[in-house]
């Protein structure tokens, strides 16, 4: 019975922390670029762009990311500083948008991630 009780507890624990934890991520979105810590802040007004839904957009995304083990959600981004001036584009209202097949390009790799990733072995 003692067993039992000291399991359920253990259970309740787990869940809290997984719903603690769900609510930090909608509160704080932090960027998910290696070695970048820009996060939403209210004082800092920094434009933060969700990876896409497209399948396609995503695994370029993702790519470009080159995080390991790294499995996106849906309050996943990316901060502006990874891209170009050139990925937005003014929108009919005059507001700028990151352009459909923007790309994040700008990063700052650890060594082991600096080269590109070879495509093609022996070539
Ligand atoms: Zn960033």
């Amino acid at each position: 019975m003692m067993q039992n009780n000291y399991k359920i507890n253990f259970q309740i624990q787990i869940t809290r922390a997984v719903v603690l934890c769900d609510i930090c991520l909608k509160m704080v979105e932090s960027c998910s670029a290696v070695n970048c810590c820009n996060r939403r802040r209210k004082d800092v007004k920094m434009k933060f762009e969700r990876i896409p839904t497209d399948p396609n957009m995503r695994k370029l995304w993702l790519h470009a990311i080159r995080r390991e083990n790294f499995t996106p959600s849906t309050t996943t981004v990316i901060c502006k500083k990874h891209f170009t001036s050139g990925d937005y584009e003014v929108s009919v209202h005059g507001n700028k948008a990151l352009k459909k097949v923007a790309v994040p390009s700008v990063f700052d790799f650890p060594a082991h991630l600096e080269k590109e990733p070879i495509a093609i072995e022996g070539f």
